[in-house]
């Protein structure tokens, strides 16, 4: 093996890594994860890391599972590859779609498998267009979707998402895109949720939607995008009233209602999909990420009966797919990952156990002089760092005070994600209430290091 200063210039001189600043990078070296066991990674170094974000909010059952294991080999023997394009299929694709319909919400009969969540969110801007096209309404073409949303990277995806420095970077949104704010009750505190409780503003929030459609013309509107808990910008969770009056909204108008369930679904809310968690029935759903728990890529799209039956008795050919749409190997996986998650019941356990108790030792976090906010649902949760708590004043934005807190949680043996000025955990659902612990210790040393740091 290559020590890791080699693996680190064999990393600088040749791989061009996503999302990263590559000067930064080179002034601190990689990191070289070399394996995992559980919750746990270790480095190249030999440290041991608990993974509190299960990699990018994927690795759901955790590292190390035989039974993922043995089902990719075993496929990969029998038959590594067949496509589902010239009317062929194999057992593990339709036995994945037959599977899906039968654990997603009732109006879900059918699936769409792609390679990831951002080609899931592309396939559902065709999916609802070609449907308006059916309809007779192809003047509907407008999707809205929201501010700081992650819906993925693709240039569709990212003007889907609503991150100014992706927009930036490529000249997005494409056309027939729009935004409108998200539901966050602390960024509001100082506007639009002042005097409100959290409930009022999660009204007013989903009024922005209708606010929009207004402006745009419900006419021209094919759709509503959003994550039932926005993840990657931040670990939002939304007041109880905002989801409930987005469905009325969407109803009122005849839009579509898209779930981007790529982060909430599988049970990281503590049911199955956010939907459940958040009382909504959407037309489509998109997953990733936990269908397989990372082991191998795999996405889709479950299409409700109401776009489906459109697009299966009057649609024709639907031009769209790719060489990867049911790949067997990832759904031999996503089988292998469904029957663990049920037989370890990790739902449940996420919803009784693992999901209150990490509330509540969240809460105890607001104790910290630097923490003005904590949110979680499930097991996914946000620490708002700030400067004055009483005055709830946000640090300079020069200072990057995540990022400073992330390098100290990272240094320590723990992998924890910085959005701006908040924190965010998304362990493994196999998390145990010991390791839970020992994540909430090496969550505080962080904070207090993070807090002398701010204060040299
Ligand atoms: N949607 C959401 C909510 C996500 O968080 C992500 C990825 O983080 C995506 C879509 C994109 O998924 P992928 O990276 O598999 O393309």
């Amino acid at each position: 093996g290559r020590t890791t200063r080699e693996w680190q210039a064999a990393d600088a001189s040749h791989f061009l890594h996503p999302f990263t600043d590559h000067q930064a990078l080179a002034s601190k070296g990689v990191r070289v994860i070399t394996r995992g066991e559980g919750v746990y990674v270790w480095d190249s170094e030999g440290q041991r890391i608990l993974d509190a974000m299960s990699g990018l909010w994927c690795v759901n059952v955790g590292y190390g599972q035989e039974s993922l294991i043995e089902a990719a080999t075993q496929q990969m023997r029998t038959l590594p590859y067949y496509n589902a394009f010239f009317q062929t299929t194999t057992p593990a694709a339709t036995a994945l779609a037959e599977r899906l319909a039968a654990r997603t919400p009732e109006s879900f009969r059918h699936a769409f498998f792609c390679g990831s969540g951002s080609e899931a969110n592309d396939t559902v801007i065709r999916l609802v267009r070609r449907y308006w096209d059916l309809m007779g309404q192809p003047q509907r073409k407008v999707i809205i979707s929201r501010l700081n949303a992650y819906h993925g990277s693709t240039m569709a995806a990212a003007s889907l998402g609503g991150m100014s420095a992706m927009h930036a970077q490529g000249g997005l949104p494409i056309p027939g895109i729009v935004h409108i704010d998200q539901p966050h009750y602390w960024a509001h505190r100082h506007g639009a949720a002042q005097g409100l409780d959290r409930e009022a503003f999660g009204l007013l929030a989903a009024r922005w939607l209708e606010d929009k459609i207004a402006e745009v013309g419900a006419g021209n509107v094919a759709a509503f995008i959003g994550e039932p808990v926005q993840g990657a910008g931040g670990v939002i969770v939304p007041p109880s009233t905002y989801w409930p009056e987005i469905q009325r909204i969407c109803d009122r108008h005849g839009i579509l209602l898209v779930s981007d369930e790529v982060v909430c679904g599988f049970g990281r809310t503590g049911q199955w999909w956010g939907c459940e968690t958040f009382g909504t029935k959407p037309d489509l759903l998109t997953f990733a990420k936990g269908v397989t728990s990372g082991y191998v890529p795999l996405g889709g799209v479950m299409v409700g009966e109401r776009v489906a039956r459109l697009l299966i008795e009057q649609g024709g050919e639907f031009e769209h797919g790719y060489t990867y749409s049911g790949h067997p190997v990832a759904c031999a996986v996503g089988l292998a990952n469904l029957d663990l998650i049920e037989r370890e019941d990790l739902v449940a356990r996420v919803r009784e156990d693992t999901g209150p108790y990490l509330a509540q030792q969240l809460a105890t976090l607001m104790e910290h002089p630097m923490v003005g906010e904590v949110q979680s649902c499930g097991l996914m949760a946000a620490v708002q760092l700030c400067r004055n708590v009483p005055l709830r004043e946000a640090f300079a934005p020069e200072i990057a005070i995540g990022m400073v807190c992330r390098r100290h949680c990272f240094d320590n043996g723990l992998v924890m994600r910085a959005v701006g000025d908040r924190m965010i955990v998304a362990p493994p659902l196999v998390i145990t209430r010991g390791q839970i612990d020992e994540m909430f210790a090496l969550v505080r040393q962080a904070l207090d290091r993070t807090l002398a740091e701010a204060r040299a």
